[in-house]
């Protein structure tokens, strides 16, 4: 994906990260909007740095690198808080959204993981395409946020007996 789909991604996830996180709609939900949207969009501007430096799709675009960036604020308190989550919607809009996919486990594993359904980042298309996968991760995010899986578990579980 280009420039602008990964800052349309990281706003509308951080908008909607906000939401879900403070669903009052009055200023805190604002301060979230912030304090999410900043990090996120600065950390998905980053992969696409190694089109300069490395391999591009490769360098910056693995787990190893979203590893450094998850673990970084449990190291270095405070800091770089929630720029993983742009790091890992990018590679998600990268896999999911665009033609061509990345090399998750660069550099033991060259090969370039992409789902089917990525279109061309020139086409026309490509806009709905980020718009479509931001959606499809605010679904995510929310099922985690508001605990469904372990709520649909106890159910289950319930039902059974257990
Ligand atoms: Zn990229």
């Amino acid at each position: 994906m280009n420039k602008k789909g990964h800052v349309l991604n990281a706003v509308f996830l951080s908008i909607g990260l906000a939401y879900l996180l403070e669903p009052a709609g009055d200023e805190t939900t604002f301060i979230a909007m912030v304090a999410i949207g900043i990090p996120v969009t600065l950390g998905a501007l980053f992969p696409d740095v190694d089109t300069d430096f490395g391999k591009h799709r490769k360098t910056l675009h693995n787990l190893p690198i979203l590893a450094l960036f998850v673990a970084f604020p449990y190291f270095f308190d405070g800091n770089l808080q929630y720029v993983w989550i742009g790091v890992l919607t990018h590679y998600v809009l990268d896999i999911a959204g665009s033609k061509r996919g990345i090399a998750l486990f660069y550099p033991i594993w060259k090969k370039e993981f992409g789902l089917p359904i990525g279109v061309a980042v020139s086409s026309n298309r490509s806009t709905l395409m980020t718009i479509v996968v931001t959606l499809a991760e605010l679904v995510v995010a929310a099922l985690i946020i508001y605990d469904v899986p372990l709520m649909a578990l106890d159910a289950a579980r319930s039902s059974v007996g257990i």
